[in-house]
């Protein structure tokens, strides 16, 4: 088996994720190839030592973090190829947004677009059933693979294509998941594939994926629209939405509704120009557009849909060029630099939510979002009803508190049937939540088939289920 990389200096790098959870290891394995990816997980079963993987870390839930044990980095699992009209085959370590590239420049698409894509690994985005803006249209990663090269907890590799029959003596949970946008608890599977996506790392190692490809637009049109208050906004989204799903590709068909709330306004009005006063929050929505003659009457749909739906349709920032896309870049970013400068500034990390709920909660919610007790910033997946607020703690009882609001959000969340996780799933940091999602014998039937696969709950430990003390 390969040595484990054990100097600190080197080990620091991979102690941590976007959550700034911290954990410790005793080593560190690079594997190059799937044989030695499976010889180490032989080895820890064997052994019985906790292994982690880790991809590029941007997990915002603490998943790929380990406390104790060797740690595995896919980043040398990274070829790209082959390319063909209908799949693309890659390392589960290569950057998501740089398989996309090279899959775009063939004149081809793979849709998942989480808005980490260009950091994150495929690997990962797969093991999350990471979504993104685009989730709206083509929803998350999961209807997007086609096969998958996974090394299960015993060291077996498996190569699982869609449709292959889940072994009879697997106990697969059965549950219902939520009718909402999710990427909470094992989803009830429908084939074998499925049990490895969404699994954050604790029912296999992806080593390789094949996935499926579609058309390339021709081009995509950027909106940002405008609105003098909220219920404008989301009576627009419903339009939006009933449109979409009359005809996916009509002249009115989104791929992407995103909202903005006053507060990321006030940011960017900070930053840039071009946010008029009336503005009480915005919609930034992308029109797909098939062919270069079809783009006069997407145009003519918008236009005609933002005038009578009430909009501030003067104001609308419509990007079909270069110069109004490098704008709507500027206006969108000038929130995240926005956001990040507080959080510096503060010297306290912000507590982001991630839960989603059906379409007819979606103002209980945000009413709630209203409620929250400290400084706060609103945007996000509004299309899905799956909206992140930002809370912007600035001392530790500050961030005591916003703990306490986001655990009352979450049950408000699961009351009104939604998820405790729309896409960035539950890793170590929202295992209780989880519990109260699904009950304790949802629970215990997740306990069932990780131990059936993994005896000695070596894979991903504290991530998704308790690990048993026992
Ligand atoms: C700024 C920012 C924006 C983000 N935006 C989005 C978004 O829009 N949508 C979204 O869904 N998420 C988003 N995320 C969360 C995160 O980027 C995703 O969950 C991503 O899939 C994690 O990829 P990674 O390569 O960093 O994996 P890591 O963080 O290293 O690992 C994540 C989990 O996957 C497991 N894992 C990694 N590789 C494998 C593998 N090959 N086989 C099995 N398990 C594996 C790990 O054990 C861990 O449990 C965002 C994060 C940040 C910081």
């Amino acid at each position: 088996m390969i040595q484990p990389i054990s100097d600190p200096s080197i080990l620091e790098g991979y102690l941590t994720d976007a959550s700034n959870l911290r954990g410790h290891a005793d080593g560190l394995l690079r594997p190059r190839t799937t044989e030695e990816v499976a010889e180490i997980v032989r080895h820890c079963q064997r052994l019985a030592i906790p292994l982690t993987i880790t991809a590029a870390r941007t997990s915002t839930t603490g998943s790929p973090v380990p406390f104790g044990g060797l740690l595995l980095s896919t980043e040398l699992l990274h070829e790209i190829g082959p390319i063909t009209h209908d799949t693309a085959t890659a390392g589960a370590g290569v950057i998501l947004g740089q398989l996309q590239d090279a899959i775009e420049a063939t004149g081809r698409f793979f849709p998942p677009d989480p808005t980490s894509r260009y950091d994150c690994t495929l690997g990962a985005a797969i093991a999350c059933n990471a979504s993104g803006a685009r989730t709206f249209k083509y929803g998350p990663t999961r209807p997007w693979i086609d096969a998958l090269e996974v090394v299960l907890p015993t060291g077996e590799i498996l190569y699982v294509r869609k449709g292959d029959p889940i072994p009879s003596d697997w106990p697969i949970p059965t549950w219902s998941e939520p009718d909402v946008k999710t990427a909470a608890g094992y989803a009830p599977p429908q084939d074998l594939l499925d049990v490895f996506i969404g699994q954050e790392g604790t029912l296999g190692v992806v080593t390789r994926a094949v996935v499926r490809l579609t058309a390339l637009p021709h081009d995509v049109i950027g909106l940002l629209a405008f609105f003098p208050d909220r219920a404008t906004a989301i009576a627009m989204v419903s339009t939006l939405r009933d449109a979409s799903r009359a005809a996916p590709d009509g002249g009115l068909s989104p791929r992407c509704i995103e909202y903005f709330d006053h507060q990321c306004l006030a940011l960017a009005r900070k930053r840039i120009e071009g946010v008029p006063d009336a503005a009480a929050c915005a919609l930034f929505c992308e029109q797909e557009v098939a062919t270069a003659d079809a783009q006069d009457g997407h145009l003519s749909a918008w236009w005609e849909a933002l005038e009578a739906g009430g909009a501030l349709a003067s104001d609308t920032v419509i990007a079909t060029d270069d110069t109004s896309r490098k704008q709507l870049h500027a206006l969108r970013h000038a929130i995240p630099a926005g956001i990040n400068e507080e959080v510096v500034r503060n010297g306290m990390p912000k507590l982001g939510t991630d839960l989603s709920v059906p379409d007819s909660a979606l103002t209980t919610m945000m009413e709630a979002y209203d409620k929250a007790p400290i400084r706060h910033v609103l945007f996000g997946h509004i299309g899905n009803n799956h909206l992140h607020l930002n809370l912007l703690p600035k001392t530790p009882d500050e961030l005591a508190t916003a703990k306490a609001f986001y655990d009352d959000l979450s049950r408000l969340a699961i009351s009104l049937g939604g998820s405790v996780s729309g896409e960035h799933g539950i890793g170590k940091a929202k295992v209780k939540q989880l519990g109260w999602m699904v009950g304790d014998a949802t629970l215990a039937a997740f306990a069932d088939l990780k131990r059936a696969l993994d005896p000695h709950w070596i894979l991903g430990r504290g991530t998704m289920i308790a690990t048993p003390t026992a």
